[in-house]
């Protein structure tokens, strides 16, 4: 297992089984993901991909199994969890009647993560999220922000704390083509040091980056390099009848390799 700043990066998911009353989300998920690396998560809709990542950010009880994250048991413990990972929703919300805005958002977490108290005056930012937010936007209000502001927002804030692992479920969902392609240059750049997961409906943006990727629907269907997992065979036993609507990323797919 790789290690960078002296850190150790892997996740150990042991029998894992996800169930919110009646359905069931994840069922009997074994797997080791080690890092750094970017590893893209996919799967048809309902498959269980944001539930693996919460349940990997200590968010959700599972019915049966444990993660283990750097070789600490973390199941459903978000604090322990919390200090090697970086978690960013699929949808981050902000409340209507909130007034802050991305500067001191930003400032705030960094604050109290670093349990600094009382706050001193809110104008530091740290450098290692320069190259995400943008300057234009800090002193914009969270509730003024567009969907892919907002997103670039949360990921910055979980930068701060500098996380060895990093879940981003759908981060590329809610941004235009330009910011899409400005952002897969980031996360490329940040899965050079850190144990990387993306959730995704359309894995070619990424694709040249991506070390392995974990094909889900409830199970683990398939977890390996893109030119293995890939493939028709393969993606039909994930994607079923709903496999013609990813066809023609084989197509891209097979002019890459
Ligand atoms: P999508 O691609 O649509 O975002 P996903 O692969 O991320 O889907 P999940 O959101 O993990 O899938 O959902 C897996 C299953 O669990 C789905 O059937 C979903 O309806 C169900 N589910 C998820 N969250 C809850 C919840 N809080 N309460 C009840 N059911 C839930």
């Amino acid at each position: 297992m790789a290690s960078v700043h002296g850190e150790t990066m892997y996740i150990e998911i042991r029998d894992l089984t996800v169930k919110y009353k009646d359905i069931t989300a994840l069922e009997n998920i074994d797997l080791k993901i080690e890092g750094p690396g970017l590893i893209q998560v996919l799967g048809p809709n309902g498959a269980g991909k944001s539930t693996l990542l919460r349940s990997i950010a200590g968010l959700v009880k599972p019915q049966k199994g444990c993660i283990c994250i750097n070789g600490k048991d973390t199941t459903a413990n978000p604090r322990l969890a919390g200090r090697s990972i970086g978690y960013v929703a699929q949808r981050p919300e902000v409340s209507k009647y909130s007034t802050i805005t991305v500067r001191e958002f930003l400032c705030y977490s960094y604050m109290i993560r670093r349990q600094r108290w009382p706050r001193p005056p809110c104008r530091e930012i740290p450098h290692n999220i320069e190259p995400i937010i943008h300057e234009d936007i800090l002193d914009r209000k969270l509730t003024e922000l567009s969907g892919g502001q907002l997103m670039k927002t949360y990921i910055a804030r979980s930068l701060m704390y500098a996380p060895s692992i990093l879940l981003l479920d759908e981060p590329l969902g809610p941004m235009d083509p330009a910011s899409k392609l400005e952002f897969a240059d980031i996360i490329s750049m940040l899965s050079k040091e850190r144990l990387v997961l993306v959730t995704s409906h359309d894995p070619i943006i990424l694709l040249e980056y991506t070390d392995k990727i974990l094909l889900l629907n409830k199970r683990v269907i398939a977890y390996g390099r893109p030119s293995e997992v890939l493939r028709e065979e393969v993606l039909s036993r994930a994607y079923g009848r709903g496999f013609r609507e990813v066809e023609y990323h084989i197509h891209l797919f097979d002019s890459h390799y």
